[in-house]
């Protein structure tokens, strides 16, 4: 389908939302706002430059994780834990789609993110396929969790893992059977595992209408993402870091495109042109006898791997609904503190952000209704019958957000 089109549609249908009610004006601006990719408006007030270095990249931290590792001595998961029993029951269930993140973080030590990559990579063999030395393995993914802020409700090492676990499993569904070569695996994978390293808490809109040294940086076009890929691959430089050691020349380079081209598209405001594209994709599918997807071409995979991880982001609606309320609560806590800090600089209160008056429930029915239903609607007709369990999931999850929402005062007859 062609983008613009599929853009005016959904234009049309936000600005029907925002004349219905004030939350509906709210919802229909963070929809507008965060995913779509318009001309950036504001008026910007004239940059406060501190005299800093730009040649080094901003949040990268030297810490050591290597002296304490070494093959002979590896734990089980990979991570010390008083819990090992515990987690090895919770990982049985790592190629599904129930798995329960929340869960593995509490047996792992807190290290969600370097025990669901060390597992992972162990059940996928890409340890042994790619010659990475396990203790380099094991500094590495710990170092990456560790540049993922501990103390920020929804983008730290949770969100991190559970994206390199979703990713895992839509990896291996059927439809997908024998699609990927090995490194292409290893791109989405590493890529899920750094989408969001070193995130601030802030949006990229933020980044930029307060002059800050990323937005500087980046002039300003997907800020965040392009940190999060620049510190991803900074920390492979540290000591006992290089995963990526034994691959060619050849190898090194298709990954790093790879990775780049799969991170840069996490950026939401790339959403509906990636989504018009799948859906032109969708249109044109081919299949094999055996119901499985025929991508001959190394665009049509990147495609859909861009796809797969974007989904992977937006796959919290779509999870059992304990999880993801618990996804909400974190988002909207982020978003919240967002909020006060425009309030405190005296700026526009992003939509969504502002506590006082953002209807949660309102947004996570408006967020599924215009952006996760129909991302998810059109993965499940590529890779069909798959996903379709998700979808059905994702449908309850609405009905139930829908029946929690306070009503609002009946207008007068
Ligand atoms: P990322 O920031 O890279 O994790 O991209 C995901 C973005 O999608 C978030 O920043 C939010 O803007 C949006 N998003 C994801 N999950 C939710 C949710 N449950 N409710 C509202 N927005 C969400
Ligand atoms: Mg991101
Ligand atoms: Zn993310």
């Amino acid at each position: 389908m062609a983008s613009n089109k599929f853009k005016r549609m959904l234009n049309r249908e936000l600005s029907h939302l925002s004349e219905m009610s004030r939350s509906g004006n709210q919802v229909s601006e963070y929809i507008s706002s965060t995913f779509m990719d318009k001309q950036n408006e504001v008026e910007i007030p004239s940059p406060t430059l501190k005299d800093k270095s730009m040649s080094h990249i901003t949040g990268v931290r030297k810490l050591c994780h290597s002296s304490s590792l070494s093959s002979s001595s590896m734990p089980r998961f990979g991570v010390n834990t008083d819990h090992e029993d515990e987690l090895a029951k919770e990982l049985e269930d790592l190629d599904k789609w129930s798995f329960n993140i929340f869960s593995l973080a509490e047996f792992s030590n807190n290290r969600p993110l370097s025990c669901i990559m060390y597992t992972i990579f162990q059940e996928r063999e890409l340890l042994k396929t790619f010659r990475i030395p396990v203790d380099t393995f094991v500094t590495y993914v710990m170092t990456l969790e560790d540049h993922y802020h501990g103390n920020i409700p929804y983008h730290n090492s949770l969100h991190a893992a559970d994206v390199t676990q979703s990713t895992h499993v839509l990896l291996s569904t059927p439809a997908l059977d024998a699609v990927f070569t090995d490194l292409e695996i290893l791109a989405a994978l590493f890529a899920a595992a750094i989408h969001d390293v070193d995130h601030p808490g802030v949006s990229n809109q933020f980044l930029i209408n307060t002059n800050s040294e990323l937005a500087l940086m980046y002039n300003d076009e997907s800020v965040l993402e392009n940190h999060h890929l620049a510190v991803g691959f900074k920390l492979l430089h540290q000591e006992h870091c290089d995963i990526f050691q034994n691959l060619n020349k050849r190898q090194r380079q298709s990954l790093r495109k790879l990775v780049i081209d799969l991170v840069l598209a996490t950026d939401m405001s790339k959403h509906m042109t990636l989504l018009a594209d799948l859906k032109t994709m969708v249109e044109t599918k081919k299949v094999t006898s055996s119901g499985v997807l025929l991508l001959d071409h190394y665009n049509e995979r990147i495609q859909v791997l861009r796809n797969m991880v974007h989904c992977a982001d937006l796959s919290n609606p779509t999870k059992a609904l304990p999880l993801y309320r618990q996804w909400t609560e974190r988002i909207m806590e982020e978003f919240f503190r967002q909020g006060d800090k425009e309030r405190e600089r005296g700026m526009e209160i992003s939509a969504m952000c502002d506590k006082h008056t953002a209807s949660v429930e309102k947004s996570q029915v408006g967020f599924i209704d215009y952006i996760v239903h129909p991302l998810w609607e059109t993965w499940a007709d590529l890779v069909h019958p798959d996903a379709q369990e998700l979808l059905d999931t994702l449908e309850e999850n609405r009905e139930w957000y829908l029946s929690t929402m306070p009503q609002s005062p009946s207008p007068p007859p």
